[in-house]
């Protein structure tokens, strides 16, 4: 992608910083006539037409949000997209700017940094985003980024956290819990190398939970989805912190309770089969683990009917009034109290 094919490591002091940002920014190309001005100016020009436009920014820490050990910088680059878009995505509006605000140590060469943009470019290309802006800075030790997504959607359109009423159901997107656990197999494996550098790790039985950890792709087809089968949630949020987490988000600013139900809550063989070798329960996993950038919504339940044969769509619960509280129902039927990490087994 970058004409440098040269392997060795080149000093990022020897572009210096405009040279550097010309060089990471040039292969990007804008494709939305919101975008007015991107790259090169004081501020990028946006063009709201007409709709509300939406915000949203993360900021990652090396060492605290993601380890380099085993997160080449090409996946780091679109996972920080991702997790961006995926809160646009969470408001029922289209995702169609970002901004990429970076801070490294001159530990990193320019090479690094074009692995980390070329993910970033995958991400845009993927996704259809415009890199609009950013700002590049030294930082003392390790690697900071900071992306701002910018979307919109018509007023009509919009979801927010607060919408849920009683009766409605509970909706989540695709599969939960691998992410955490492909997590907990790269951190085994990171032990092993760490005492045994010549292992070879064998990963074949955990590549769908490690591409979730890796390489998480926002449910940008949800939002397109609901349109089209005509459903306006009437919540919604993106599971980042974990299920039970976002159902207490969901809960306390409608003003509601809910109950899930566990047998409900869709797990991929693979999440089931790597819960058993850990010894861990998967319904904890599902509630607890984060980083899936999964959709959890609320639907009014006259639209059961519409979604209810979608594969992509699972109901696992409904909302009830807030003096019930959040539940999670077992398969042995009993009720115990959600917690906002996980749920209290004790009480
Ligand atoms: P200023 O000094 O006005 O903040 P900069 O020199 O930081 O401007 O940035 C020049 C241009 O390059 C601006 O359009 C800015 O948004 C963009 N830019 C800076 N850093 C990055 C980056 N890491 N990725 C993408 N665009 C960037
Ligand atoms: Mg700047």
């Amino acid at each position: 992608m970058f004409e440098n094919k040269d392997q060795s490591k080149t000093s990022l002091e020897t572009l210096g910083e405009f040279g550097l940002i010309n060089h990471l920014t040039e292969y990007f190309k804008i494709n939305h006539s919101s975008t007015i001005k991107g790259v090169g100016d004081d501020c990028a020009v946006i063009s709201s037409e007409d709709k509300e436009l939406v915000v949203t920014t993360d900021l990652l820490i090396e060492g605290v949000h993601f380890d380099l050990t085993y997160m080449p910088l090409k996946h780091l680059g679109y996972k920080s997209v991702m997790v961006n878009l995926s809160d646009v995505y969470a408001m029922n509006a289209d995702a169609k700017q970002i901004t990429v605000s970076l801070a490294v140590s001159n530990r990193f060469p320019l090479e690094a940094l074009e692995e980390l943009y070329a993910g970033i470019q995958l991400a845009c290309k993927t996704y259809n985003i415009d890199l609009i802006g950013g700002d590049t800075t030294s930082s003392t030790k390790g690697m900071l980024i900071s992306i701002t997504a910018i979307g919109s959607a018509k007023k009509e359109d919009i979801v927010y956290r607060n919408g849920a009423k009683p009766t409605d159901l509970i909706v989540v997107s695709g599969d939960l819990g691998g992410a955490y656990l492909g997590l907990q197999v790269l951190e085994r494996e990171k032990k092993v190398f760490e005492v045994n550098p010549n292992n070879q790790p064998d990963l074949d039985n955990y590549t769908y939970i490690i591409e979730r950890q890796l390489k998480p792709e926002a449910r940008k087809d949800i939002p397109k989805l609901l349109k089209e089968l005509d459903v306006k949630p009437t919540s919604m949020i993106d599971i980042s912190d974990g299920l039970s987490s976002e159902l207490f988000h969901i809960c306390t600013q409608s003003k509601t309770g809910c109950k899930v139900y566990e047998d409900k809550f869709p797990l991929d063989p693979q999440v089931i089969s790597t819960c058993e070798e850990f010894n861990i329960d998967s319904t904890m996993v599902a509630l607890s683990g984060g980083e899936d950038y999964e959709l959890l919504f609320t639907i009014s339940i006259n639209d059961f009917e519409k979604i209810k044969a979608n594969p992509n769509l699972t109901v696992i619960g409904h909302i009830t009034e807030e003096n019930e509280g959040l539940k999670l129902v077992t398969r042995a039927n009993q009720e115990l109290d959600l917690k906002a990490q996980g749920w209290n087994s004790f009480k």
